[in-house]
């Protein structure tokens, strides 16, 4: 195919030797921190148990961190097993060379889909009589055992057995041959955010809930089956939450959950998003600045141009509300953020130019931007900040 030439005159094949590598750096770019990664993991480790597992929670491609660098490092840290929340992405993880156990979150009810899972070595959530049998009759096609955890609602109302049901269905469950119940487990609904000391609290009432199950099953002296319920707000509520297992994601990423300090917790973010200005310029006071002009400028104003928008995972709506890092010091971000660009007033610095790096979340000196106030600031949840961020920023790790 010919190339058509833009500018003229200009001999391709002349530049093959053109450098086509671009440099990750080159415009906005999410460093991830494996080293923090594995002490958070140490460190919430040392809060549970001798013999209490812990399930590092890599979905949504690790919190956007990238799940096979956070896998590695979760698990030289501690972590015993992983969970994914797609066949797709526990795929990926047995497929980078992953051997510890992995559970599948989300659901998978086709046959198709559960033999996928199995001929990978992925144990499925399984939320029902019919999807059990499935699994029993795949186990026995191969003439082995199917791996899998068994789930119940307690109060999510999203996956999961009915309470009521379970203990009779679990009397037919125990008599298929061709299963392994790797493990039973439940969800709670609110953790971070209940008021715990409260025994009407939805959160004790889920964990009362379970344990009641788990005594009518009978299921607790056999270790075999692990029993799972927290995540790390319950994790970090109480021992008491622990059982087998926890299944922990934001805080293993570096944030609390709870609203409440703890004084004990010292998480180290694992995620640094950061990016180049691209341009500088100085206007006058009385200048509207980006798209619908919300913002004019109230005296001559130094800006940069940062090159990360809306396009990258930014959330537009918080246009002028955020702050970023430049050398310990805190620049505000003025006017709509647009699509891939956002500007800065710079205004009293003298040490940002062309090519400057600016750090959006993570830290710099003494400055510290978490998702946790991105989050309150649009009205959202630091889960949903951090899943947002798209693949045209490059992943980086460092040490
Ligand atoms: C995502 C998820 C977790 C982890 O939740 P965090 O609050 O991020 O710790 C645990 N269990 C299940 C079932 C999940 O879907």
């Amino acid at each position: 195919m010919q190339i058509q030439q833009t500018n003229q005159g200009l001999n391709f094949d002349k530049y093959q030797t053109f450098e086509t590598e671009i440099d990750p750096k080159q415009r906005a770019w999410i460093e991830v921190r494996g080293k923090a990664l594995e002490s958070n993991v140490r460190h919430l480790r040392s809060k549970l148990g001798k013999s209490c597992e812990f399930m590092a929670v890599v979905k949504a491609d690790g919190y956007g961190h990238d799940a096979k660098v956070v896998s590695e490092y979760a698990i030289k840290g501690g972590a015993s097993q992983l969970g994914v929340a797609t066949l797709k992405e526990g795929i990926k993880l047995r497929s980078s060379g992953v051997k510890e156990p992995i559970l599948i979150l989300g659901n998978l009810y086709t046959k198709k889909d559960l033999i996928i899972s199995f001929k990978n070595n992925l144990m499925p959530t399984i939320s029902s009589l019919r999807e059990c049998l499935i699994c029993n009759n795949i186990g026995k096609q191969y003439g082995l055992k199917f791996s899998l955890h068994l789930k119940v609602d307690t109060g999510m109302s999203r996956l999961g057995f009915e309470c009521k049901k379970f203990v009779q269905q679990f009397e037919k469950i125990k008599s298929f041959e061709n299963i392994t119940i790797n493990g039973i487990y439940s969800h709670l609904s609110s953790a971070d955010k209940d008021n715990l000391l409260d025994p009407k609290s939805s959160t004790q009432i889920q964990k009362l809930k379970f344990e009641e199950l788990l005594k009518q099953i009978k299921v607790n002296s056999n270790h075999h089956i692990k029993i799972h319920l927290a995540n790390s707000a319950g994790m970090l509520i109480s021992k008491d939450f622990h059982f087998h297992m926890v299944r922990v994601g934001l805080s293993m990423y570096g944030y609390n959950p709870l609203a409440k300090v703890d004084k004990n917790l010292s998480l180290k973010p694992a995620l640094f998003l950061k990016a180049k200005v691209a341009f500088t310029r100085i206007i006058d006071k009385g200048v509207s600045v980006s798209y619908g002009g919300k913002f004019v400028s109230s005296r001559k104003t130094k800006l940069a141009v940062l090159s990360i928008g809306y396009a990258d995972g930014v959330p537009r709506n918080l246009s002028g509300k955020i702050n970023v890092i430049h050398n310990d010091r805190l620049y505000p971000q003025v006017g709509s953020i647009t699509m891939d660009q956002m500007m800065v007033d710079i205004t009293g610095s003298n040490d940002i130019k062309i090519g400057s790096t600016m750090v959006l979340l993570g830290s710099d000196g003494d400055k510290v931007i978490s998702p946790i106030e991105w989050a309150r600031e649009s009205n959202t949840i630091p889960w949903e900040i951090l899943c947002s961020f798209k693949n045209r920023l490059p992943r980086v790790q460092v040490d």
